[in-house]
């Protein structure tokens, strides 16, 4: 584990009002999206991955989220999952809560093996995760999250980001991935868009 996480678990980036990256400084346009429209993008996908974080966890969301991966498998989609070291707020934070709503092992990535994968990836799944998918860690060398390695879910080719505002993650950073051309954010509570998705798609 480099210096960069460690400073970010330790509550070091971001939390001193220096250069957080504030939302004046860090706009531009985003697309909303509703659960329904990414109902029927996902019905046209061949190749998914979420990306869960700490908002997952707060809004108990492993359980729908759980049945939507179910669901698309049997559709013959293949969805993975890519799991940040330090997603959530305690260390295997997201595996226990996937392995909790029964979540298949197998299809449970560490961010090192999933990362090349993204640029062939149809559709990416934000769950309630926002620092360990921030591109400028790796892009912007002025963030005060810059050399921490994240999950570059930038590269697919839709990224659909659920959470609840445009209001930053731990680190109190903005997050440019909000405003990218190909992100669209579906707000709301994820387990009440995650289970709306899911009635769509039934
Ligand atoms: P973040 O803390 O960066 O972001 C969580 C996101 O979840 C927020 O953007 C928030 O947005 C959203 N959210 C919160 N509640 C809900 C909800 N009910 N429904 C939908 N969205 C919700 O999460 P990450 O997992 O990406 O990153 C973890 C951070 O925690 C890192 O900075 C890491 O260093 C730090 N950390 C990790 C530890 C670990 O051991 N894993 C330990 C200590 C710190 P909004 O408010 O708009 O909904």
């Amino acid at each position: 584990m480099n210096r960069s996480f460690l400073s970010v678990i330790a509550g070091g980036f971001g939390t001193d009002g220096s250069s957080t990256g504030s939302s004046e400084e860090e706009t531009g346009e985003y697309r909303e999206i509703k659960p329904e429209d990414v109902a029927e993008m996902l019905k046209g996908a061949s190749s998914v991955v979420i990306a869960p974080g700490y908002g997952m966890a707060v809004a108990q969301a492993q359980y729908p989220v759980a049945e939507i991966t179910s669901l698309l498998r049997k559709q013959g989609i293949d969805v993975r999952f890519g799991i940040h070291p330090v997603a959530g707020r305690l260390p295997g934070h997201m595996n226990v809560l996937l392995a909790e709503a029964k979540v298949p092992y197998d299809i449970v990535l560490e961010m090192d093996e999933i990362n090349d994968d993204f640029a062939d990836t149809d559709v990416v799944l934000v769950i309630g995760a926002n620092d360990t998918v921030n591109p400028a860690a790796s892009e912007d060398p002025t963030s005060p999250i810059a050399g921490m390695p994240v999950l570059e879910v930038w590269k697919a080719r839709d990224v659909v980001v659920f959470k609840r505002s445009m209001n930053t993650g731990y680190a109190g950073v903005q997050n440019p991935l909000f405003f990218r051309e190909n992100s669209s954010m579906c707000f709301g509570d994820a387990k009440a868009t995650v289970e709306a998705i899911l009635a769509a798609l039934r």
